[in-house]
């Protein structure tokens, strides 16, 4: 249990997991995982040093570069099993949530593809847009790609989304689940 709370500590932050899967395909010195990560250099070279830690990656220096790799084959088995068709183990169909992209609007800049980590859009290269390819892959409560849209051309179907989600939490019992795991990971103990 010990083993898996230390890798879901190390994937639970968005620029770790960034960091972890541009080293799905082999080392890398810093200079290149930056520009896959979309990250500032001190951003990333924190984040290296927690999964250093963690015991995730290993380094080795080659003159003035420093080169990653993934040290743990746990996290590449997990990654290759991400499986975001549950929430809190319910169907996540069963949730109305996802983002919608308004296609007149869609300047094609392609922000909700870069930030967005679970594959929910992809880029369509021949129309220059954007479009929502696994809708369900989208977190529940998260409207992230909504935010950062410049052309405000991303809505969701929830018109009070707060309250959608609020609900769920009450319908489902996962602020006592949610508990349950915070409880957990302590017993773990926190290492960030
Ligand atoms: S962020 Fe908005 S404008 Fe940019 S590609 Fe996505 S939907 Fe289109
Ligand atoms: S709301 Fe969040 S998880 Fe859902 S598609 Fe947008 S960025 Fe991805």
């Amino acid at each position: 249990m010990k083993e898996m709370l230390r890798i879901f500590k190390a994937l639970s932050d968005e620029t770790r997991l960034k960091i972890v899967e541009s080293l799905l395909d082999g080392e890398k010195c810093v200079c290149e995982i930056v520009p896959l990560t979309k990250r500032s250099q001190p951003t990333v070279s924190i984040q290296l040093a927690k999964l250093e830690n963690l015991g995730i990656v290993k380094s080795r220096r080659e003159g003035r570069s420093v080169y990653y790799r993934l040290a743990d084959p746990k996290v590449r088995k997990i990654l290759s099993k991400a499986d975001f068709s549950k929430w809190w183990g319910i169907d996540r169909k069963e949730m109305e949530w996802y983002p919608i992209i308004d296609e007149e609007k869609c300047t094609g800049c392609g922000m909700c593809v870069a930030i967005c980590g679970r594959g929910v859009f992809e880029f369509d290269a021949r129309k220059n847009k954007s479009e929502v390819r696994n809708p369900y892959n989208c977190m529940v409560g998260c409207d992230n790609c909504g935010v950062y849209c410049p052309a405000e051309a991303i809505s969701f179907p929830q018109k009070n989304r707060r309250e959608f989600v609020q609900s769920l939490l009450k319908k489902y019992g996962i602020v006592a689940k949610a508990r349950e795991n915070v409880m957990l990971s302590m017993e773990g103990g926190d290492e960030r």
